[in-house]
């Protein structure tokens, strides 16, 4: 029980087959109480009433509208009084060539995974502040590290390399309340958020360049995510944890 009682906040974690939904359940089988956050408040709910143990909460939230997760927030404090870790999954993709980003496109992107982070961290950050003690998981993607060329475009690469930079500001800062602030880049792992917009023959030729000749699975990032919010990492942060099976060795 890497996780008894603590409290975590997962963002887009609705999705059925989606990495947050997937760490949710790890961390909730490691006696975690879970606030799934995602766009749609049922969808949330039946999510958090699936996972295995009690206490478990779901919310409304679109993480890039501040007034949405300051209310959010404030729920998530009327029922347990504190937050211990929050995990930024929320994110979208969208397979455009750069003179096909479109202002709205990047506002789209760029938004959620970007703005959606820092907004929910400064949304946990007092609470963490006054405990003496959090942290906070931000999701980038190896898009980031080798510049695209799996499945987002460049405007993708561009808001999950922004998580990276604001993770480890973030970790400088925050370090002195005992706040860690950590980042995962996964590889390519099987969601739903490339909507079957992926061919056999892109899939195939991906698989190709992994040393460990397969796709991730959502598992994988999960495991790494429990080691971030459990003490088992202790002392790391401002750290980018690769789960990419060897796609980018670096
Ligand atoms: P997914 O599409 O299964 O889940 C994403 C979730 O985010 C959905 O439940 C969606 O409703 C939610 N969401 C979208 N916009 C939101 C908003 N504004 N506010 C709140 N919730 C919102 O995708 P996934 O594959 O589980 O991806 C999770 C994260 O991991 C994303 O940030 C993604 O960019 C990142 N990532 C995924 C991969 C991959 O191969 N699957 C690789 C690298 C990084």
């Amino acid at each position: 029980m890497l996780l008894k009682d603590k409290v975590v906040i997962i963002t887009g974690a609705a999705s059925e087959r989606g990495l947050g939904r997937a760490t949710a359940k790890l961390f909730a089988e490691n006696g975690a109480k879970i606030v799934i956050a995602d766009l749609n408040e049922q969808a949330s709910v039946n999510a958090a009433n699936a996972l295995p143990g009690e206490g478990h909460m779901g919310v409304a939230v679109n993480v890039a509208d501040e007034q949405q997760v300051q209310a959010a927030k404030e729920k998530i404090l009327a029922k347990y009084g504190r937050i211990d870790s929050l995990v930024n999954y929320a994110g979208i993709t969208q397979p455009l060539k750069v003179m096909d980003i479109k202002a709205e496109n990047y506002d789209a992107v760029l938004n959620v995974s970007l703005r959606g982070t820092l907004l929910m961290s400064q949304a946990v950050i007092p609470t963490m502040r006054q405990q003496k003690s959090g942290s906070i998981i931000c999701i980038s993607s190896v898009s980031a590290q080798r510049g695209g060329g799996i499945f987002g475009g460049p405007h993708y690469s561009a808001a999950k390399a922004g998580v990276l930079g604001l993770a480890r500001a973030m970790a400088r800062e925050l370090g002195a309340d005992n706040i860690r602030v950590n980042a995962i880049t996964p590889g390519l792992i099987q969601t739903d958020i490339t909507q079957g917009k992926l061919s056999d023959e892109q899939t195939a030729q991906i698989i190709a360049g992994i040393p460990l000749a397969r796709l991730g699975n959502a598992i994988d990032i999960a495991g790494a995510a429990l080691f971030l919010a459990s003490d088992l990492s202790s002392y790391s942060t401002g750290i980018t944890l690769d789960v990419n099976g060897g796609m980018l060795i670096h």
